[in-house]
């Protein structure tokens, strides 16, 4: 497969753009080649700029679980963009929006708008913070909430030590107030808690660990931190950037039936424009500005395209048997796949949560971020560059999940299933 006119763009982004790339993981760093430059994209086919076809299980990292330009969500961007792209003023479509994520996640009764997940996240904790009085929070290795300051950290050595940062530029004085556990361990987290007694605001943690490959939750894990947080006068925040509307309508809260005080949506709420959202308790959200001290601001916060892509994604989202029709493509993909990796001498364990999985290159099973990082990441390189050469588009590194959407087609499934078997062979 040709890449010269990808190559020679990444040249010429690489001069004026780090990295070539506005978000790291873009580069194709972790899987050693360069990336493709990306021109258009249809339904579930997404084609580069040498004119090559792939099936895409990236979906921008999650937000089109319609497929790529749905008519009916292109049209409603159109519409909207007629009448004004921006105005800094409330619109009746930000109230339409917010209910209808009210009425999907029951406990989230009032709602803010913002315009990515790492300002969700990022609001989120400021306001639990904020509305608690406690400045520590804590948080799962492994988990990814966007890369504010406060959540660019890992555990220090010795448990329940001061976190330390892992990107410099973050102050190990900021780091030191984030607290991490290790994902699935209910333990940990009682230890923690313990000898951090009324000073934590908040837990925060993905309900299905979706930054470290996919990851479920272990049984009793969300309750267990339900009734600790609960106990504890904790903020439970639950950030479903990721699962929401993805593993369910109602996200991994409505799939498990845990609910925290706070969630912070993104991605498939936005259709592919960019947001983020977060909202939960009454009570909690009034003790954001302008109704409560707790500040918290954007320009484009609540934009009209953004808002109209959501509405329109969320009610085609609605229609009879979405989910249903998810969950049968992925465990047929599933299936097909347990099929070849089976025959095949390469360590792979998949695993999977409705339209999210991930194929990692060991024996598995995966629980938490130490297991996760058990994987063979060069085998994965290997499997990563054959799936790209057959016209399979897979996220450019081991620890991201791959997404199904509704426009794949049995066709495109039993593609990728014959490039699995022979992605193998080479690797
Ligand atoms: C993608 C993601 C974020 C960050 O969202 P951005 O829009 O990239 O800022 C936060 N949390 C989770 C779970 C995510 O998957």
């Amino acid at each position: 497969m040709d890449h010269k006119k990808s190559e020679e763009l990444f040249t010429q982004a690489r001069a004026i753009i780090p990295g070539g790339v506005n978000s790291p993981v873009r580069a194709f760093k972790a899987v050693g080649c360069n990336p493709v430059f990306i021109e258009k994209a249809a339904g579930s086919k997404i084609y580069d700029a040498d004119g090559n076809e792939y099936i895409d299980y990236v979906g921008s990292w999650g937000p089109m679980i319609l497929g790529h330009c749905h008519p009916k969500v292109v049209e409603a961007i159109q519409k909207t963009a007629a009448s004004g792209a921006s105005f800094g003023a409330p619109t009746h479509l930000e109230t339409e929006l917010a209910e209808m994520v009210s009425q999907a996640y029951p406990n989230v009764e009032k709602v803010r708008m913002v315009s990515s997940g790492t300002e969700a996240t990022m609001s989120a904790i400021r306001l639990a913070r904020g509305y608690t009085g406690r400045d520590k929070i804590l948080k799962f290795d492994g988990c990814y909430h966007g890369h504010a300051d406060s959540l660019l950290v890992k555990a220090g050595s010795g448990a329940a030590t001061f976190g330390v940062p892992t990107s410099p530029g973050v102050p190990a004085d900021f780091a030191k107030y984030t607290l991490t556990a290790t994902y699935n361990d209910l333990e940990d987290v009682k230890k923690i808690v313990a000898a951090n007694q009324g000073e934590i605001a908040c837990i925060i943690l993905e309900a299905i660990a979706g930054n470290m490959g996919c990851v479920p939750p272990a049984e009793g894990f969300l309750q267990g931190l339900r009734d600790i947080c609960t106990a504890a006068g904790i903020i439970l925040i639950i950030d479903e950037v990721m699962t929401g509307f993805r593993v369910a309508y109602g996200g991994a809260q409505e799939r498990y039936n845990v609910r925290g005080d706070l969630v912070c949506l993104g991605k498939i709420i936005g259709g592919g424009l960019p947001v983020g959202a977060f909202g939960g308790k009454r009570e909690i959200m009034e003790a954001l500005s302008p109704e409560g001290g707790v500040y918290q601001a954007g320009t484009l916060s609540g934009n009209p395209l953004a808002m109209s892509a959501g509405i329109t994604t969320l009610k085609l989202l609605q229609e009879e048997g979405f989910y249903q029709q998810i969950e049968e493509k992925s465990a047929y993909l599933e299936k097909g796949l347990q099929q070849v990796t089976g025959n095949s001498p390469v360590a792979t364990c998949l695993q999977r949560v409705g339209g999210m999985f991930c194929t990692y290159f060991q024996n598995g099973p995966v629980v938490n971020f130490a297991d996760a990082l058990e994987s063979d990441t060069d085998a994965f390189g290997r499997y990563f560059r054959s799936m790209l050469d057959q016209g399979i588009n897979l996220a450019p590194a081991q620890f991201e999940a791959g997404f199904m959407s509704i426009a794949h087609s049995k066709e495109d499934l039993d593609r990728t299933i014959a490039a699995v078997e022979k992605a193998l062979a080479a690797v």
